[in-house]
């Protein structure tokens, strides 16, 4: 009899250890399949972590462990979904974030494949079935059936699907003079792009590709100014792993906004390009995972969580604009990329390269330690200048243009003089919608979201509000629901006002715009981004999505149409983000042979993330940022974890939080700054309230310890949660 270890979901966090199944049957189960077992009354599906031979009987088993066992109901898999590195990787991922290994394990494995509560609909496997000819002897044959063998014995092999008659066919089988072959298809349609021979590269590449060579150091850190190049080193540096035998994991922050990079990839390396992320359907995403665990495809293109990809004998990972959020999951295990990726990276001991114009601040001072290996790419391409950058200071009215109160003469001429000379143009704003705010100007009533609290955006296109945190959404209404009154106020502006101004003053623009609205229909990005290439319209107007990654030729004027967004937002990153952003969107222009214009609109002309992004100069910001980090004991000079209660009853969530303040400042002593309980900004979530704990530390194997200890006592509550983040982001 064998003894199942199995992990399965479920809320309660005390299920982070594995329940015991026994099962009777003469297969051996092994390490890393999938069950059916029984859990409270239902069915559901489990994923074996361990199993034990034992030659006790039933009872004793039961009398050692104190519980009833039951049987496993069927095994899932026939093979291992998980190799023996994947194995380890879930160890240390969930040590790591102190996450429940379901949790990881869900994160690791398409939804198709990971368990569930729910039972299982996987996505079969789909097959092509081909015709072809075994014997072609024509003897006895009719005249239509020698012409089909003929035909099949021509083509080598033909579809089933393509051959229009079905019974000729089948008596071609029957004579054995054909046979089916079947195999398995590609669900993800990929366009079969023509092998480019790459361009020569510079010596600045050529110097950096040395370099990252003839080093041993294991992870690497690329800063590379925009325009500079590094997608090629990429496509060279994965061509010298693959001719070594082994494979290429290179991440992006989003593919609908990167398609670029996925087509680079493609070109280069045809079909052993396997490409993974969150559009794809199930159906596409088993069948890309499974060529990937069967080494059809040595290379991956993917997002965050195709760092788990099940690749073999991994030579290299990449992470391109390693700076972006999106590489931080913000729901449980709340890994990051780079992590995980440090983690692969040593046990199939490849390299690891990081790599952006604007590295984040951690990665950065670790470079500056020789934790990572430092690169530049200090030039652009052809040694093209960066864009020309002007702050306008939009607290002097005299620099506002007269016709609107949203852009500045500088930014309507440079508009003007960008579409008189038949350029593109970039306006970055990073609020969607059309205003931030709406409310009565009888009684002052603010529409609020009625689950987060937060102020609701007037969307003009459907005449809807609607909440940028949770979905809520709800006609716009035509009186104040306090009042009556119809005197309702529009604030703030947003990607739609935006859209709307520049029409109003440049009539004859076309404009395209480009915020997650229009995300909500799968193909609107590609789409939208492709048109802007073909130059089907002048002016692209967006939030953050636009400013990243894109190499578009014929812009060159991009005008952030008000950089101080995200600066007054309450967190220690905001002056990291705003920098990064400012400098990643004046990166698009100019980025081909005509010289580019930047033009920064803000209330702050002379706040340092500011001026330093419109000097577009990393270094003096890296100080001044690493300055400001030091005195407020944040991260990369300090360790951040969070930890958040979760429960139906406010009061409830309170005291508890309190009660865990205490228990940790007990264990930390002063070896941890405590701060909390606090109220987060969005405080509550589909009904629970929230309270979160902020620990600063230096000493993370102490902080792990102590955590542990903490979900050990607090974890179990039947009245909340309590979720760990380590190494938060929104804080
Ligand atoms: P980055 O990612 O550093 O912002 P890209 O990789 O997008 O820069 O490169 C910028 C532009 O330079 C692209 O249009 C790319 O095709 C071109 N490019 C890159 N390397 C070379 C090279 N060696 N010779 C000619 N053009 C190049
Ligand atoms: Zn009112
Ligand atoms: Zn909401």
């Amino acid at each position: 009899m064998q003894i199942v270890k199995v992990l399965i979901e479920y809320s309660n966090r005390t299920l982070n250890r594995p329940f015991s199944y026994i099962y009777k049957g003469s297969t051996k189960i092994k390490k890393g399949v999938r069950v059916l077992v029984e859990f409270n009354h239902r069915e559901i599906v489990g994923y074996v972590i361990d199993v034990e031979e034992s030659n006790l009987k039933i009872e004793q088993i039961e009398e050692q462990s104190g519980y009833q066992l039951s049987e496993i109901i069927s095994i899932i898999d026939k093979e291992p979904l998980l190799d023996d590195e994947l194995l380890t990787l879930l160890d240390d991922v969930s040590s790591y974030y102190l996450a429940p290994k379901i949790s990881v394990l869900q994160a690791m494995l398409p939804p198709s494949l990971s368990p569930r509560k729910s039972s299982l609909k996987a996505p079969k496997i789909a097959y092509d079935i081909y015709f072809e000819v075994i014997d072609d002897n024509e003897e006895d044959l009719t005249n239509k059936q020698i012409e089909l063998l003929r035909f099949i014995k021509q083509e080598g092999r033909v579809l089933k699907r393509d051959i229009k008659s079905k019974s000729v066919a089948d008596k071609l089988l029957e004579a054995g003079r054909i046979q089916i072959i079947k195999e398995e298809k590609r669900r993800l349609k990929i366009p079969d792009y023509k092998y480019e021979n790459p361009p020569k590269l510079t010596e600045d590449q050529l110097a950096v590709i040395k370099e990252f060579n003839e080093s041993n150091d294991q992870v690497f850190l690329l800063e590379g100014v925009t325009g500079s190049g590094k997608t090629e080193v990429y496509l060279s540096l994965s061509e010298q792993v693959l001719k070594q035998g082994k494979s290429v994991l290179m991440l992006v922050p989003e593919i609908s906004l990167t398609p670029m990079m996925v087509e680079y990839f493609l070109h280069r390396f045809k079909d052993n390009v396997a490409i993974l992320h969150s559009d794809l359907t199930p159906a596409e995403k088993y069948d890309e995972y499974r060529k990937i665990a069967k080494g059809d495809c040595r290379v991956v293109v993917g997002v965050r969580s195709a760092i788990f990809a099940p690749l073999k004998k991994i030579g290299l990972i990449i992470l391109d604009e390693e700076h972006t959020e999106s590489y931080k999951q913000d729901t449980l295990p709340f890994y990051h990329a780079r992590e995980v990726a440090i983690m692969r990276g040593k046990y199939n001991n490849a390299k690891v390269l990081f790599a952006s114009a604007t590295p984040s601040l951690e990665s950065r001072a670790r470079g500056q330690k020789n934790v990572y290996h430092m690169l530049y790419l200090t030039k652009r391409i052809n040694n093209q200048r960066l864009p020309t950058t002007k702050i306008v200071n939009m607290l002097d009215y005299h620099n506002i243009d007269r016709d609107s109160y949203i852009f500045s003469h500088a930014l309507r001429e440079a508009l003007h003089q960008t579409l008189a000379k038949n350029e593109q143009a970039i306006l970055l704003i990073n609020r969607r919608g059309f205003s931030t705010h709406v409310n009565c100007r009888n009684c002052g009533h603010v529409f609020k979201c009625p689950t987060c609290g937060i102020a609701l955006t007037y969307h003009k296109t459907d005449n809807m509000l609607k909440c940028h945190h949770c979905d809520y959404v709800e006609p716009y209404p035509d009186t104040c629901p306090e009042c009556g009154s119809n005197h309702l106020l529009k604030t703030g502006f947003g990607t739609e006002k935006i859209q709307e101004e520049v029409e109003r003053l440049f009539p004859s623009a076309k404009t395209l715009r480009l915020d997650s609205d229009s995300a909500k229909n799968k193909t609107k990005i590609p789409e939208t981004i492709e048109a802007f290439r073909k130059k089907e319209a002048n002016i692209l107007i967006g939030t953050q999505m636009i400013a990243k990654g894109h190499d578009f030729p014929d812009v060159t004027l991009v005008g952030i149409v008000l950089a101080d967004i995200g600066l007054s937002m309450p967190s220690f990153r905001s002056n990291e983000r705003a920098f990064q952003l400012i400098t990643q969107a004046i990166g698009r222009s100019g980025r081909k042979e005509k010289p580019g214009l930047a033009i920064i609109q803000t209330y702050m002309p002379s706040h340092y993330a500011i001026t330093f992004a419109a000097r577009q100069d990393y270094e003096l910001f890296y100080r001044k940022e690493m300055e400001m980090r030091r005195l407020q004991f944040y991260p990369p000079y300090s360790y951040l974890t969070s930890v958040t209660i979760r429960g139906r009853n406010e009061e409830n969530v309170i005291e508890s939080t309190y009660q865990i303040v205490d228990f940790l400042n007990e264990e930390f002593l002063e070896d941890a700054q405590i701060l909390g309980p606090t109220t987060p900004y969005i405080p509550i979530d589909m009904g629970f309230h929230l309270r979160s704990i902020l620990l600063k530390y230096r000493d993370p194997e102490k902080a792990r310890k102590i955590l542990n200890k903490m979900l050990e006592l607090f974890g179990s509550n039947s009245q909340y949660e309590i979720f760990v983040n380590v190494d938060p982001y929104n804080f």
